[in-house]
């Protein structure tokens, strides 16, 4: 419940993180409050049915046993240590990550941390492929970026900025390659005319069936991602 000197009249609302939200006017008479929530309780039962029907983003193989990442042939086992204090620790050895994780933690901050430590994952892997296909296409960039755009795999700007979305690693090999090679194309075409997409399939055969693979690529991102 929530007491508002804003709020003119009791409001009922239902959200996922808290539940059920009543909101009263400050000089309202909390006794009717049973009567209130008795004469909704229909709608209260609907809306929370409603919210518990949402899928959860932490609900499928959380916290995560291992990070596969076939855009750059590499897959990451966790493991999951107690630690004490309170800060969520986390450790690259190899091909293994070592989590230490505190008696309560929160699963937005474990999350939080999982995407930086992709971010400067991307980083490195992103310039190793984007030089070596630059150099095996003569297509040239001046700058890279790695970014986590929210509706797109990549971009190219006329400054010759390729910027690239570190959610690039979770998508199969060739794909993470299409995306690169068809930014790469715009130093050439900024556009996606018909010479664009003729220069774009002589350097990535099959170049409309990839892209065609890459509208439902967003479930290859795990749900605990966004
Ligand atoms: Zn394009």
């Amino acid at each position: 419940m929530r007491v508002s000197n804003r709020a003119r009249n009791v409001t009922l609302k239902v959200n996922r993180s808290q539940g059920l939200v009543v909101v009263v006017p400050e000089q309202f008479d909390q006794a009717h409050i049973p009567d209130i929530l008795a004469s909704r309780e229909v709608w209260i039962k609907n809306q929370l049915e409603k919210f518990q029907a949402l899928p959860c983003k932490f609900e499928h193989d959380w916290p995560p046993s291992s990070v596969e990442l076939p855009g750059v042939g590499v897959t990451f086992e966790i493991n999951y240590v107690n630690v004490t204090g309170e800060r969520i620790q986390l450790h690259q050895r190899d091909q293994q990550l070592e989590v230490g994780l505190p008696e309560r933690f929160n699963n937005d901050n474990l999350a939080a941390l999982f995407v930086r430590w992709l971010k400067t994952l991307a980083k490195s892997h992103c310039e190793n492929i984007a030089a070596e296909l630059s150099a095996l296409t003569g297509l040239n960039y001046q700058k890279l970026t790695v970014r986590a755009q929210k509706t797109r795999w990549g971009s190219y700007s006329t400054r010759g900025t390729l910027s690239l979305n570190y959610k690039l690693m979770f998508l199969p090999q060739h794909l993470m390659r299409h995306v690169i090679l068809h930014e790469l194309s715009h130093s050439v075409h900024m556009n996606h005319s018909v010479d664009f997409w003729n220069l774009l399939e002589t350097i990535d055969p099959g170049s409309k069936q990839h892209d065609s693979q890459l509208n439902d690529a967003w479930r290859y991102i795990p749900a605990w991602l966004d």
